[in-house]
């Protein structure tokens, strides 16, 4: 069944186009990474600018996180074939004078804020287990991994330099409040598995707000009416989950749906103008994709988490930044400086710099994203070991990009702080509702995967215009 996206002229895509494959410069990358390119047929969409009739937003902030040379996507997901092991394998020093941080890298949470920090501490005690009192370290990326290995070695009496490409610290944590009634987050917003981790507590001491965020959505159908989610969609992923785990070898989620049978759902349409493909469709797009930025044909069946693991979340709405500040200022952090080449022996370690400089120290870790080190962005010498360029090809960067838009006043009533979309090719199928929260006219749109990368290319009139059709079904009814 083919269905139009919105009733005016925009282009129509086929629905459940997880089925076809992807059209994404990454996913080309990431499969290329597996060996598995898909031999299914590509979708194309071809952007807009057609008016909305949603009102136009007073400022808007976008993301373009893919082609942010100092990023190369959004964060590490588990792509398949890629395991644990190789989180691990990257995160094993090199002849004891080069280390490896960042989310990652990290053992618990990749991905995440909490994660990368943890990663910085535990590249900080491998550091401090072979080195020599005073010894200079260089830390590369002040990221949350970075400046927490800085700070931790600065304390242990290590003569400790931060090189940063940006001109700002943070990396993928950013923090925007020029031209904004409060801070809005270009990275991250939220604070993940608040059962195990402190985060929350911490911005708690720093005077930042936090509140608990449900994950329960409103969902709404292409036309505003509001259904109930129907929870087929996350049954069939759940038990295509299950099956993967008995597979010999890991296969893709794609794979695991479609030869487990889950996807055979019913595509007879109920009262509402949704069939049972359309909530198996409303999953991928509303967490799959959002939580990995990847494809399910991409997405490991063994390591891509059940939609039943989901944890209580925080909205971090006082500043994600303010958790850096403590430990940037306390740094010696040289920005704007572009690490380009790592040469290392027994005996240290010299960098180079983009702008030609060098720079010697003893030991050196690593925090910069998976993706930089995908593209090759930073050169070796000598080249790594092959666990380490077997990790960094196996490991999937995904792609989330955001939108913010503050409207004068709200064009719609609802109170949930979580909207989301259903039956419709949206590229924006998930939006948080500020109102409820901060008091301000504010929206948060979520865009990721292949979509993300489509759009991170097309100017900033036409990203608007995608964002504003995907809000058409919160429009109150005139
Ligand atoms: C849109 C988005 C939403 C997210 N949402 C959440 C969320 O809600 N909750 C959550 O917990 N996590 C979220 N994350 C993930 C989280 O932001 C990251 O896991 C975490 O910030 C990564 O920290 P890091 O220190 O590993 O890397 P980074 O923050 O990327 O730090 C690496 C640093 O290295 C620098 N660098 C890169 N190349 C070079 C070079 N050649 N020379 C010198 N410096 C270099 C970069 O500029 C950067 O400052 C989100 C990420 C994005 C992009």
């Amino acid at each position: 069944m083919h269905t139009p996206r919105n009733s005016d002229e925009r282009p129509v895509m086929k629905r459940r186009t997880f089925l076809l494959g992807t059209a994404s410069g990454l996913s080309v990358m990431v499969l290329a990474a597996c060996g598995a390119p898909s031999p299914l047929p590509t979708p194309t969409v071809v952007p807009t600018t057609a008016p909305s009739v949603i009102p136009q937003p007073v400022a808007m902030q976008r993301t373009s996180w893919s082609v942010d040379p100092f990023a190369r996507g959004s964060f590490s997901f588990p792509a398949v074939g890629a395991t644990p092991e190789h989180r691990a394998a990257l995160a094993v020093p090199v002849i004891d004078r080069v280390f490896f941080a960042g989310e990652a890298t990290a053992a618990t949470e990749p991905g995440t804020v909490q994660g990368a920090r943890e990663s910085g501490l535990r590249a900080a005690d491998q550091v401090q287990s072979v080195a020599q009192s005073g010894e200079r370290i260089t830390v590369i990326g002040a990221g949350i991994a970075g400046l927490a290995a800085a700070t931790q070695l600065r304390s242990a009496g290590y003569s400790v330099i931060v090189v940063e490409a940006r001109d700002r610290v943070g990396g993928r944590i950013e923090t925007v409040t020029k031209d904004w009634p409060m801070p809005i987050e270009l990275g991250p917003s939220f604070i993940h598995n608040t059962t195990v981790n402190t985060l929350d507590d911490e911005f708690t001491a720093l005077g930042v707000t936090t509140l608990p965020f449900s994950q329960v959505p409103e969902a709404r159908t292409r036309t505003g009416e509001v259904v109930p989610v129907n929870p087929v969609g996350a049954e069939a992923v759940a038990a295509a989950l299950v099956w993967a785990a008995g597979q010999p070898q890991d296969v893709s989620v794609e794979r695991a749906l479609v030869d487990s049978g889950e996807n055979q759902l019913s595509a007879s349409l109920n009262a509402e103008g949704l069939s049972e493909a359309d909530w198996l469709e409303y999953e991928i797009s509303t967490r799959l994709k959002m939580d990995s930025g990847s494809t399910p044909s991409e997405e490991s069946g063994w390591y891509t988490p059940s939609p039943d693991t989901a944890d209580d979340d925080y909205v971090v709405v006082g500043g994600y930044g303010t958790l850096l500040k403590a430990d940037a200022d306390a740094l010696d952090v040289t920005m704007s400086s572009v690490v380009t080449f790592i040469a290392y022996t027994d005996s240290g370690v010299s960098l180079r710099l983009g702008a030609g400089e060098a720079l010697s120290a003893d030991r050196v870790i690593v925090t910069v994203p998976l993706g930089v080190l995908k593209d090759g962005a930073v050169e070796f010498s000598p080249a790594l070991p092959f666990a380490h360029k077997g990790a960094i090809a196996a490991l999937g960067v995904g792609v989330l990009d955001k939108i913010w838009l503050r409207f004068d006043e709200p064009f719609w009533d609802t109170s949930a702080p979580l909207w989301t979309v259903v039956g419709t090719d949206s590229d924006f199928p998930v939006w948080v509702n500020m109102l409820p929260i901060t008091g301000e006219p504010v929206l948060m749109g979520m865009v990721a995967a292949e979509n993300a990368v489509r759009l991170a290319e097309v100017s900033d009139e036409e990203f608007l215009a995608s964002a504003l059709h995907s809000l058409e079904p919160f429009r109150t009814a005139e």
